[in-house]
């Protein structure tokens, strides 16, 4: 069997680590002259920079794909579990240390609302039962039959799925920091936590499950260690390749084209770069598909799009925890205008990410390294980046300055940004959003672009816009989708 993986993110690759177990001969092609997608790193003058993943949860999902080749992880990578998981910061500059020391938590729960101790207990035990419900038992199975689904309706209504996070959550918790804590989890896999199906509170209980860890030398290390592995194990790289075309008969996928000169046939065609935008410009699906699945990706609504921006100062900030989480005022409106009027709004929300607090190989001596990342719009506002970069990374600047890094911008001695263009030009990703089509019930399992294309025979998908969903933990189960139905 011959396979062709397209892309190398995280789900792409442990795709053609499960097909190469398997037997299959693999070749993953990569647009890039280097692996991870979302998860490649950026090195400037001694500064090591994690491009995208830096809150590493379920670890054992990146062990597995050692252990299918007997061998050892830890060979490979070091991964280290968090003590405090995020620190959150408010508009009142109040702070509350995240983390998985339940009494802990409780006691600052305690000082900010004595009845919501009780409460906090019950929506931990229901997000229990979700995340055994929909990670455990449904995350790595294929959603490709109306009746897998069908099936699965009654368990996921009782779960009450049709409630938003934020309204679950608010269920059992009436403060209104502790509300926005702890039902803020849908924005880490591109979804708005009033609109997001209650389903990703799974989220807040799988990192209780297995903690919060941290990729020693950065994310980025797990992505070489798996490159090493690929290249030991016998996995093709082709890197620096854009596949340009997907060639098919009747309906039959016959293999790709690259660079618009070299053919490649393959059996299998697997996609681990954005559904939507494979099906507009690689494959010709105009006069292709069904009508619902036309009716499907016309109403698909995409996640938020992300300003990310990475500097280098010369000071070292002890004060910064290594993530920390500051929400605006007008947390709701400022969501709203993101994900529906698809505008900017200055009274930001944003996510620190501080490595050099528990690595210093991140920054040279004496320098600290960060990145600061702001939910933005995706491309469907037509915002032109060219002109609103500067000002939002001044924005930037001068929250954090005020909210906890005095004087930073003096500080600063290597920087830059990303923006939703560098995600759509780039990554190939529709309208540059941040994580594929949003987490909404009506666009989740059956209702996401399929893991079995329910168009060509031969073509498959995995990563962010399929099942089960983006974050690492979901495209490494889409992989392990994969390995069932391939
Ligand atoms: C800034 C940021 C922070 C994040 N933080 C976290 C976090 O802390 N924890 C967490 O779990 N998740 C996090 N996520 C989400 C997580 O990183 C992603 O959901 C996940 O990495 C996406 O992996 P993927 O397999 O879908 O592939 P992607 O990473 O999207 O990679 C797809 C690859 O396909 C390639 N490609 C596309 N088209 C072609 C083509 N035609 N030919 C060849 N190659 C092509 C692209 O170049 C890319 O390398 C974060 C994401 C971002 C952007």
């Amino acid at each position: 069997m011959n396979s062709i993986v397209i892309g190398s993110g995280f789900g792409g690759i442990a795709t053609a680590l499960r097909l190469r177990a398997k037997g299959h001969q693999v070749t993953i092609i990569e647009k890039h002259p280097d692996l991870g997608g979302r998860a490649r790193v950026f090195r400037k003058n001694g500064f090591i920079f994690d491009g995208g993943p830096t809150v590493i949860t379920a670890p054992y999902l990146i062990d597995e794909l050692f252990e299918l080749f007997e061998k050892n992880p830890k060979n490979y990578i070091e991964l280290s579990p968090l003590k405090i998981w995020y620190q959150f910061i408010f508009e009142d500059k109040t702070k509350f240390n995240y983390s998985g020391d339940e009494n802990e938590m409780k006691s600052q729960i305690k000082k900010l609302n004595i009845e919501d101790v009780k409460g906090y207990e019950k929506l931990v035990t229901f997000t229990k039962k979700i995340f055994e419900k929909g990670f455990i038992e449904l995350a790595d199975i294929p959603f490709d039959k109306p009746f897998v689904m069908m099936q699965q309706l009654p368990a996921l209504l009782k779960l009450k799925s049709y409630k938003s996070v934020y309204s679950l959550v608010s269920s059992y918790i009436k403060n209104e920091k502790l509300r926005r804590m702890l039902s803020m989890h849908p924005l880490l896999v591109g979804g708005n936590p009033f609109t997001t199906t209650s389903i990703y509170g799974l989220i807040l209980y799988l990192e209780k499950k297995w903690g919060i860890h941290y990729s020693m030398g950065g994310t980025g290390n797990i992505i070489k260690g798996l490159e090493k592995l690929m290249n030991e194990v016998g996995v093709k790289i082709i890197k620096n390749s854009e596949v340009n075309k997907i060639n098919s008969e009747n309906n039959k996928i016959t293999g790709v084209e690259i660079n618009n000169e070299t053919k490649i046939s393959a059996n299998n065609v697997i996609c681990n770069a954005d559904p939507p935008a494979v099906y507009e410009k690689l494959l010709n699906t105009k006069n292709n598909g069904s009508f619902l699945f036309k009716l499907k990706k016309s109403r698909m609504e995409y996640s938020m799009g992300l300003f990310v921006y990475y500097f280098g100062t010369k000071k070292i900030y002890d004060n910064v925890e290594h993530h920390t989480i500051k929400f605006g005022n007008k947390y709701k409106e400022h969501l709203d205008d993101i994900f529906n009027k698809k505008k900017l709004n200055n009274d930001i929300s944003y996510y620190l990410h501080r490595p050099s607090a528990t690595d210093k190989s991140m920054a040279p001596e004496g320098n600290d390294c960060f990145y600061v990342l702001v939910p933005v719009p995706n491309n469907q506002s037509k915002i032109n980046w060219n002109i609103e970069g500067e000002k939002m990374k001044n924005l930037i600047i001068n929250k954090m300055e005020n909210d906890l890094m005095p004087n930073l911008r003096n500080n600063i001695v290597e920087d830059f940004y990303l923006t939703p263009d560098y995600f759509e030009k780039e990554l190939n990703t529709k309208f540059g959003s941040g994580f594929s089509i949003q987490p909404k019930f009506t666009q989740s399992a059956y209702f996401r672009f399929h893991n079995k294309s329910e168009i060509y025979d031969g073509l498959y998908f995995v990563g962010a816009g399929t099942h089960p969903g983006a974050g690492v933990p979901g495209v490494l189960s889409s992989a392990k989708v994969l390995d069932k139905i391939l």
